[in-house]
């Protein structure tokens, strides 16, 4: 468990906030509140990737890194406080990449892994649809065999990446296999569009719908077992889960130095704002809060390193951390009083930018009642 970062963790932080300010922060600016293009997600995936991140959770046998997920989560942290739109990008980059590379055959390995690894591809999961959200049970998107291929058809929703990707594993049903599957599409082989949605915040982090239309892959991009598909699918919650606590961590992380830092710049009645009482007890609040998640969120992580079930813990974190962003935030941007309206400041988009968090990978709800759940031995759902 996280409870500093190591000194060879400290200097691997260090080292990384030269290329946050080099790449990340300059991407950012420039962007505004519109999605990167193609163009500049795969650069920055690029610029990422001779860092090790994007491979973090490749194992070191398939050419990754094989980070543990606690120092994975210290540098998608840092990426996060330098902007949450495309830390999210790029942690669904690391992520999926991972498990693509654990799942695919040596061949499919052989043909996409190295781009993946270097940032030339990017690869998205997809398993929410319009009818589909909550209960992953009920998707509908389905695939048939045909010949030696599959033909997969229908519409995924909410997908991060889905704008920027090339690849993408669709969770679905396969004709002839009980439960569900998990098959990898390729944009370049057709049947495969996308495209973007406007969300309230994080912007930087494409959000969107993939339309299959009889998207035609070979029998081998089937990368589950037969009915393995929605425990593959779980399990990735579980890790994912984590990094969603991650992501609401450094945008906190953000708001709060900003609001730390107007608080000892603005005075008011003779004297620095954060000499006021009020002001020291919404710092101190947010101090304890984020440090709380952090406690939480590392204890997934470190709980993952050590291979262990934790889907109550990571359920915890998710939850914890993404309300907790959600809370910080606003009371940041009170400490501003009106500049912490104004669109000069980087506080409203944090705000916004925080407030998505309690949605992805479950809502707040679905984590009380998986943590319920496991408490009782009683499902809700
Ligand atoms: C930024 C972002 C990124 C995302 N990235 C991805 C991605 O990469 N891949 C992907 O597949 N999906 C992704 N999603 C989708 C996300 O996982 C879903 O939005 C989420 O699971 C909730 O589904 P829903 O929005 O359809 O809500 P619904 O399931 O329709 O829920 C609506 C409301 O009903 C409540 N509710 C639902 N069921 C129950 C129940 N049994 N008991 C009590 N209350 C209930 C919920 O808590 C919620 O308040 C992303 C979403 C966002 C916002």
């Amino acid at each position: 468990m996280l409870i500093k970062p190591t000194p060879d963790q400290q200097t691997m932080l260090a080292s990384f906030e030269r290329l946050l300010e080099r790449e990340v922060k300059p991407l950012a600016a420039s962007l505004g509140e519109a999605p990167p293009s193609k163009a500049q997600a795969n650069a920055l995936l690029r610029a990422l990737a001779d860092f090790g991140v994007g491979k973090l959770f490749t194992p070191t046998e398939h050419g990754g890194q094989g980070a543990d997920n606690v120092t994975t989560g210290l540098l998608i942290e840092a990426l996060c406080k330098a902007d949450g739109g495309l830390g999210g990008l790029a942690s669904i980059q690391d992520g999926t990449t991972g498990l693509f590379a654990r799942l695919a055959s040596p061949a499919l390995r052989e043909k996409y892994l190295p781009r993946l690894l270097a940032g030339e591809l990017s690869i998205c999961m997809a398993i929410t649809e319009p009818g589909v959200g909550s209960n992953p049970r009920d998707v509908r998107t389905r695939a048939r065999h045909d010949g030696d291929h599959v033909v997969l058809s229908g519409e995924k929703v909410w997908i991060s990446n889905a704008d920027i990707s090339d690849l993408a594993i669709i969770v679905c049903k396969l004709d002839g296999a009980p439960g569900l599957a998990l098959i990898l599409v390729d944009r370049g082989e057709g049947g495969y569009t996308s495209s973007n949605f406007k969300k309230l915040g994080l912007s930087h982090w494409p959000t969107g719908a993939i339309h299959l239309n009889d998207a035609r892959v070979p029998a081998e991009n089937v990368l589950s077992a037969a009915g393995a598909g929605l425990e593959l699918t779980l399990r990735a919650f579980e890790r994912a889960r984590c990094f969603v606590g991650i992501i609401s961590l450094g945008i906190a992380q953000a708001a709060f130095e900003r609001a730390v830092s107007y608080a000892k710049e603005r005075h008011q009645w003779g004297k620095p704002i954060g000499a006021h009482q009020s002001i020291q007890i919404k710092i101190a609040e947010m101090a304890v809060e984020i440090d709380a998640a952090r406690l939480l969120v590392y204890r997934g992580l470190a709980l993952l390193d050590q291979g262990e079930r934790c889907d109550t813990q990571t359920a915890m974190a998710k939850l914890y951390a993404s309300e907790m962003g959600a809370r910080v935030a606003s009371r940041a941007m009170e400490v501003m009083g009106a500049y912490g309206l104004s669109e000069e400041d980087a506080m409203p988009r944090l705000f916004r930018d925080a407030r998505v968090m309690t949605v992805p990978d479950g809502t707040s709800d679905i984590q009380r009642l998986l943590i319920a759940k496991n408490i009782t031995g009683l499902s809700a759902y």
